[in-house]
């Protein structure tokens, strides 16, 4: 079996962490055998990606929240956090230990999504929030504040894409609709945010971008545009809060199986061309975006802020 027994979490914070290779560890339950993954030697965990295994899919079937691991005790505001990519990462941070604050725009998405990971027995709240809504955006940080008065992380999924047609007969509407929720709204909640941020240590944002940032798809002009102007705020905002030492950076997805890229049709016409040329030829999962989240908010990426790491089963990127 390629799985391998390991030491705790626990334990392995009293070593060297750095040093460590093993990415998997075991751990026995009263219910039985619980599979962890962990990304502990990131190097090696890239060069795993080549494998036909999909370590991180392991992962999902952990039901137990270590308070020890990579992000316990701390805080997590994840916007679009009901379904997809923003589900799974607010899973896997409340699996990580965080608290974890859960949003979306509807009530019912929300009320379930609390459930299902309350019922994992992992430490979830939620509230409905549009994030393009400045009333929303205040009712998010009072739940957040609600569990200890402060924030450790933010991580902006939530993201629309109206149109499929010509960038240049998008109307206005369209144009503020976009920017708003993709762009805007990630800047302004942080805004909101910052003061409870930054009196903690060891604060972190990450954005959520997408692979048309720098590979741009034919019709979805005002998306592409959206996702490229997400790149350029991470930048900013990294520079920008590095003397507060809060880092920030950006995940990068390809296609991802989830509601979103089966409604953009165009997508999977054009994508995986490049992947079947160049990648792991095949659809990511959710859950193969949220270790790497849990990882940039983790103190094992306390040098890395302003960098945009690709998740897309192959790389654009130098
Ligand atoms: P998804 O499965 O459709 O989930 C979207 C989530 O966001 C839902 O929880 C939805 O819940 C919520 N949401 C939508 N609009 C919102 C708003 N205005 N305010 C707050 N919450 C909102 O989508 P996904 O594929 O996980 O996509 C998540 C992010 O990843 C997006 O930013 C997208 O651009 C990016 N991305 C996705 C892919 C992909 O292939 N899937 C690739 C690259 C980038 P409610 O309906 O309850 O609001």
């Amino acid at each position: 079996m390629w799985l391998q027994s390991q030491q705790s979490c626990g334990e392995m914070r009293g070593r060297d962490r750095y040093s460590s290779r093993s990415l998997l560890f075991l751990a026995q339950e009263e219910k039985g055998w619980t599979v962890a993954v962990m990304f502990r030697a990131v190097p090696q965990a890239f060069r795993n990606l080549h494998g036909s295994s999909i370590p991180c899919s392991a992962r999902k079937f952990s039901k137990r929240a270590d308070k020890n691991c990579i992000v316990g005790d701390k805080v997590a505001v994840v916007t679009g956090s009901t379904k997809g990519i923003g589900f799974a990462i607010a899973r896997r941070l409340a699996q990580d230990g965080a608290h974890v604050v859960i949003s979306s725009r509807k009530q019912q998405n929300v009320d379930q999504a609390v459930a299902t990971l309350q019922g994992e027995g992992l430490s979830v709240t939620g509230t409905v929030c549009h994030v393009g809504k400045a009333e929303d955006r205040d009712r998010l940080v009072a739940k957040a504040l609600e569990h200890s008065g402060g924030v450790d992380f933010l991580v902006c999924v939530a993201g629309v894409n109206p149109l499929v047609g010509s960038t240049l007969g998008a109307s206005e509407q369209i144009w503020d609709k976009v920017l708003d929720v993709n762009v805007k709204s990630p800047a302004l909640l942080l805004g909101q945010l910052l003061p409870h941020m930054e009196k903690r240590r060891g604060s972190s944002v990450v954005l959520v971008s997408s692979v048309v940032a720098y590979m741009p798809i034919p019709k979805l002009g005002v998306y592409n545009t959206s996702k490229t102007a997400l790149l350029g705020l991470c930048k900013s905002l990294a520079v920008e809060l590095a003397p507060k030492g809060i880092r920030v950076n950006c995940l990068v997805p390809g296609l991802i199986k989830t509601d979103f890229s089966q409604v953009e049709k165009t997508m999977p016409h054009l994508l995986p061309d490049m992947n079947e040329i160049y990648g792991l030829q095949r659809f990511g999962e959710p859950e193969e975006c949220a270790g790497i989240v849990s990882f940039l908010c983790s103190p094992d990426a306390s040098y890395i802020t302003g960098e945009n790491i690709m998740v897309a089963g192959f790389s654009s990127k130098l």
